[in-house]
């Protein structure tokens, strides 16, 4: 089994972070691919994050109906700080040698690898595929030949944070996020500034 170990805040997952799933999965001809939001992250960090129990049941309301991805929650269930380097550790330890895990990343977190906790480390055991993203470049910070690949997706400027700004302004997001993570940030009053 190929498995890709997408990593991110994902406050809140958008359309975007799907985009990118289901162009690595069909590039990189992987079985599926595991949605892994961070619990408490070290090297993000600008804004506080929401519960990750929020940013977990957005996944998977986003995941519903795409049946090769699925919600992994082991760096929200880590009681420590999570670092990339232990998240595939722990998921090798629970899948087993014969799993494949390929971390999934954007550009702009490729570049900052090399700085990553262990970083030198990281890029010397794992095997990653990195997306193109607007504003950064799509260069290989030096891991062993073979393996990174590096995949092409549509330039989509926006982010979660270009989300989060819009629905604290109480404007529309349904463009930016699947209905059903739109209808959880409605419901559950996220991201507003009252
Ligand atoms: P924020 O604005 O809160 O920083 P984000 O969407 O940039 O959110 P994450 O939710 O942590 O960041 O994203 C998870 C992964 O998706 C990261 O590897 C990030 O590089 C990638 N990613 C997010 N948006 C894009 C985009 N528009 N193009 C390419 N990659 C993206």
């Amino acid at each position: 089994m190929r498995t890709g170990v997408f990593g991110g805040t994902f406050d809140p997952i958008h359309r975007m972070h799907l985009l990118i799933a289901r162009a690595v999965r069909r590039e990189s001809r992987l079985d599926r691919v595991l949605f892994v939001p961070t619990g408490a992250s070290s090297h993000r960090g600008a804004h506080e994050a929401a519960d990750p129990v929020h940013r977990a049941a957005m996944i998977s309301a986003a995941c519903s109906e795409e049946p090769q991805f699925a919600l992994c929650l082991v760096d929200v269930e880590r009681s420590r700080p999570t670092y990339t380097i232990d998240t595939l550790t722990d998921l090798r330890r629970q899948f087993g040698p014969r799993e494949e895990l390929i971390l999934v990343l954007g550009a702009d977190n490729l570049a900052a690898i090399p700085t990553w906790h262990r970083g030198p480390e990281l890029m010397a055991s794992a095997h990653c595929i990195a997306v193109s993203r607007p504003g950064h470049q799509l260069v290989d910070p030096g891991f062993p030949s073979g393996r990174l690949s590096l995949v092409h997706v549509p330039p989509l400027r926006f982010s979660a944070t270009t989300v989060r700004r819009r629905a604290a302004l109480g404007m529309p997001i349904g463009a930016l996020v699947p209905m059903a993570v739109e209808r959880y940030i409605v419901e559950h009053d996220l991201y507003c500034t009252r």
